[in-house]
């Protein structure tokens, strides 16, 4: 089965620093502020529940600044998103402000890359749950996961795999770029083609699975100028 992330591996959809809109940053830090209070950049993440809220924010603001339905673009179900709201969020909503629409994407993979997160969550509540679909709707986009999921930066997402989906992380030990790396499970378990050889150090796409995962935030990309001379391809 050849899948999307060939697509995205071809860098023909690559959302860049310079044609990403400057009002789709900040939508997406209006929304975030809206949330949690402060603009991403000011964030605190001590303690996971810090973080978790973090990340919850990030994944909502960053999908609410492209338009479309926001639980469609976050990975969840309305139902998931009104409880996720109400229990992390209350008394707080935002809206999409974007002129965009839904994404097309492929939901048979969608469900592929959240199961194996399922299979793989090393926390207890919904908190993991959501997340592993969320994430799993954002690995669909073309950029870096850490940049489609809104973080700030990479350690982010590394502290999020750690957290919640720790079995990941810990195979994860030759630090591959998250999102092949969950490629990369999904050819060992489910009949995927991503990789031309059986050996890393053979395989001409060794760069584009070992290269730096250097970018600039999608949602805090307003605090980081200096940033966006680094971005690389997927
Ligand atoms: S570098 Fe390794 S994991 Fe990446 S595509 Fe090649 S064989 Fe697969």
């Amino acid at each position: 089965m050849v899948h999307a992330f060939l697509e995205i591996e071809s860098g023909g959809g690559r959302v860049s620093a310079e044609t990403e809109s400057a009002r789709s940053v900040r939508d997406a830090a209006r929304a975030y502020r809206e949330l949690i209070g402060v603009l991403p950049e000011a964030a605190n993440i001590d303690g996971d529940a810090n973080f978790d809220r973090h990340v919850l924010a990030s994944i909502l603001s960053l999908a609410s600044s492209e338009g479309g339905r926001l639980a469609a673009q976050a990975g969840l179900t309305e139902a998931e998103l009104g409880d996720l709201f109400s229990r992390c969020f209350a008394a707080r909503r935002i809206e999409p402000s974007g002129d965009g629409v839904e994404s097309h994407v492929d939901a048979d993979e969608i469900e592929i890359v959240r199961d194996l997160l399922l299979e793989n969550r090393s926390s207890e509540g919904d908190c993991g749950r959501w997340l592993a679909a969320m994430i799993a709707r954002r690995a669909m986009e073309p950029n870096h996961l850490w940049e489609d999921l809104g973080l700030r930066d990479r350690s982010e997402l590394t502290r999020l795999i750690g957290r919640h989906f720790a079995p990941l992380a810990r195979r994860n030990d030759k630090n591959m770029r998250w999102k092949r790396f969950i490629y990369r499970m999904m050819c060992e378990n489910d009949g995927f083609v991503m990789c031309s050889t059986p050996v890393c150090s053979n395989c001409a796409d060794y760069e584009l699975c070992y290269g730096a995962e250097t970018g600039t935030s999608r949602v805090a990309a307003a605090a980081q100028p200096s940033a966006t001379t680094s971005r690389q391809t997927v």
